[in-house]
């Protein structure tokens, strides 16, 4: 990747001023990001709309500046050294989420996954309190097609508006090509996701509630509480075992006898083997060694090559 230059920089804070768009420098994304790991970025535009949002890209594309979008930071592992692409961070008018009729709502990119859909769930609508418990913000779950406990989020999505090639697009789920932590969005990192609409049942509030907390106490007692992570580093392998059950990620990384060990600040997590912790001081650096170290030792012990789940956000070791 071509590394920017001070007079790029500056030339685009220019344009931004000029057009009026939100942006801070030298923000240190550590504290962007759940794993709390990551250095300096010379420059963050924060467009707060999809009038600003275009203008940023377009001053982007004239001075030819790399840029990476960063949403929650929680499925990331920030490089320790940032500073070769430009980071795009929505936000003002795609934080909110609004109600378009009976069980159906409009929900910005920025918007935070759990308590949107928590909030929702507590209107009385039923099949989305799965995503109440996934941290991180909207449009990054769009991305991957989150999910747990058996759902996804397009299991309810209608349909997503992203900006590509400069324009706002409008695509229903049936024309998406989306699987197990996969959309086409992913693959092809060519569009901003800017929102969706999502359709909900109309549930028993008594249910609701009692499966909101289902889904929160099963999500404390099989993870790590409070440990800065991303939670799961790699997906579950696509196969099953010998007795037909699935084979998880976390059983191989068990197995190859990898449980609780250290590189400098961040440890593969002695409680769920699958993520891996900062534990104090970890850099971008010492979770890529511990990467790098299960998918080989899993690899060898199994004949299985895991699948990161985790995103590496500019040059990682
Ligand atoms: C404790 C913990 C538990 C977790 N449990 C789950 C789980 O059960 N299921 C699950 O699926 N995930 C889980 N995750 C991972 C993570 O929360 C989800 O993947 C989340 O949806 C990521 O959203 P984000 O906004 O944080 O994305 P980020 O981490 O900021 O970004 C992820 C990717 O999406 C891209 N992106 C973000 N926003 C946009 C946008 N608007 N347009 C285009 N690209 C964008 C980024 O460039 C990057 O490629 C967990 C994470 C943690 C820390």
């Amino acid at each position: 990747m071509k590394t920017l230059s001070e007079i790029q920089i500056s030339e685009l804070i220019e344009n931004l001023k000029r057009k009026n768009i939100s942006y801070r420098t030298d923000v240190n994304l550590s504290i962007l990001s759940s794993f709390k790991i990551g250095g300096i970025s010379p420059l963050v535009i924060e467009p707060e709309n999809n009038e600003s949002l275009v203008l940023a890209l377009e001053s982007l594309k004239q001075l030819d500046a790399p840029y990476k979008v960063l949403g929650g930071g929680s499925n990331l592992l920030i490089s320790d050294k940032p500073d070769d692409f430009i980071t795009l961070r929505l936000s003002g008018e795609f934080k909110e989420f609004k109600q378009i009729e009976d069980g159906v709502f409009y929900i910005g990119a920025a918007a935070n996954t759990t308590p949107t859909f928590k909030k929702i769930s507590q209107m009385g609508y039923t099949g989305v309190e799965f995503l109440s418990t996934i941290p991180g913000w909207v449009g990054g779950a769009v991305i991957q097609n989150a999910g747990c406990y058996g759902g996804e989020l397009f299991n309810k999505t209608e349909f997503v508006e992203f900006i590509k090639d400069g324009t706002l697009h409008h695509k229903k789920k049936e024309e998406i090509d989306y699987g197990y932590r996969f959309t086409e969005f992913l693959r092809n990192k060519d569009s901003i996701i800017t929102g969706i609409q999502v359709k909900v049942d109309a549930g028993n509030i008594e249910e609701i509630e009692a499966s909101l907390k289902d889904k929160r106490d099963k999500r404390n007692s099989s993870q790590p509480e409070n440990k800065k992570s991303a939670g799961s580093v790699f997906k579950n392998p696509s196969f099953k075992d010998e007795q037909g059950n699935p084979i998880k990620s976390w059983k191989l990384i068990d197995q190859a006898g990898l449980r609780g060990i250290i590189r400098g600040g961040a440890q593969i997590s002695p409680e769920h083997c699958n993520f891996i912790v900062n534990i104090g001081g970890a850099t971008a650096a010492d979770v890529h060694y511990l990467v790098h170290t299960i998918r080989e030792r899993v690899l060898s012990s199994s004949g299985i090559l895991l699948e990161r789940e985790i995103e590496y956000f500019g040059r990682v070791g």
